[in-house]
């Protein structure tokens, strides 16, 4: 076995259980590196281990 790179969550999941999006106030989850409402479907960045729970730095799920 060479399972030398585990993924490490960027962030510590528990904290997800406090924080929601903050344009429908969905709860999150982690989507690889980022933060995905399961709500309105908005990716959110982390910054260095920081969620970056700002809805102009959101990336919309594009309904063209
Ligand atoms: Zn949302």
């Amino acid at each position: 076995m060479c399972a030398d790179h585990r993924k490490t969550p960027p962030l510590n999941p528990a904290i997800l259980e406090e924080l929601a999006c903050p344009v429908c106030l969905s709860a999150l989850r982690l989507d690889e590196s980022r933060l995905q409402c399961v709500g309105c479907g908005r990716l959110y960045p982390i910054v260095d281990g920081i969620p970056v729970l700002i809805a102009e730095r959101a990336s919309v799920p594009g309904p063209e």
